[in-house]
């Protein structure tokens, strides 16, 4: 955990918020970037999770889920609905952190220290543009390897055993939420020590495939509702932003009530 490693030791730290049981780091994105890389000069795998509202929610229902962001070293509030949900329980986070945006800082960090790095996930093409797309962001990254998201369970083995011959010390893993967790959670102790961070489509977003919203969005807590436009596909998904604010409403008069 994220305080279990030292960081409540360091000026600034607030501890972790107890979500519906589940925990969420109160880590600026500053704060959270240095603590990766911290983390990969440690030499111990350490798993970074970047849950928005409809991760937590899953993962109240889903305990194989939840059981791995509990033992998460890090969880990052990713998404105005658990800043909002920090607040409504008396832990407020600092601020978002988007998986997008400690991705980038900590691409920003590795390629200033060389640090090697691996990606696994995305289509193929979209994982090359990414790539590239890295390379002219962050001049001198080091990418060892890079594997696409849509292989088969035969080429598991395989797959570990090259992120293992790379030695990188930062994993992204882009195969989508609960997959990408649940495939971290799976191989940690066949993967080399590294720092692994499931990332959702940010590759596809580094690749210019997607888009984040404006910034005044993003501001406004409304991403959302931007990638609801954009994707009416996921309003299903979607729906489990407000039971998830509802479950958390539950969670803050239950402990407002006396005993
Ligand atoms: N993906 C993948 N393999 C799969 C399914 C998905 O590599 O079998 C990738 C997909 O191409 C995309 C990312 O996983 O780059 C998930 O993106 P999405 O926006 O769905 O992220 P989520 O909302 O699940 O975090």
């Amino acid at each position: 955990m994220a305080g279990g490693n030292g960081e409540g030791k360091r000026n600034g730290y607030a501890g972790r918020a107890d979500i519906l049981g589940l925990p969420v780091d109160r880590f600026t994105l500053r704060e959270a970037a240095a603590a990766v890389s911290r983390a990969w000069s440690g030499g111990k795998f350490y798993h970074v999770v970047t849950a928005n509202a409809e991760m937590l929610h899953r993962g109240i229902k889903d305990g194989e889920l939840g059981a791995i962001i509990a033992s998460a070293d890090m969880v990052t509030a990713d998404g105005a609905g658990v800043v909002l949900a920090s607040r409504l329980l008396g832990c407020p986070v600092p601020e978002r952190v988007a998986g997008y945006d400690l991705m980038m800082e900590c691409l920003r960090e590795a390629a200033g220290s060389a640090v090697p790095v691996y990606l696994l996930g995305a289509r193929p093409e979209v994982l090359e543009s990414a790539v590239e797309r890295a390379r002219e962001l962050f001049p001198g990254l080091n990418v060892v390897g890079r594997q696409h998201g849509y292989f088969n369970a035969g080429d598991q083995d395989r797959i570990i055993a090259e992120i293992c011959s790379r030695k990188p010390s930062l994993l992204l893993v882009a195969l989508g939420v609960p997959r990408q967790e649940k495939w971290i959670y799976r191989y940690k102790e066949k993967l080399p020590p590294c720092v692994a961070v499931g990332v959702g489509g940010s590759l596809d977003v580094l690749a210019g495939r997607a888009r984040r919203a404006p910034l005044w969005m993003q501001r406004a807590g409304l991403e959302w509702f931007y990638r609801l436009l954009k994707e009416p596909s996921r309003a299903g998904r979607m729906l489990s932003l407000p039971l998830f604010l509802l479950a958390v409403l539950g969670q803050a008069l239950r402990k407002k009530r006396p005993r």
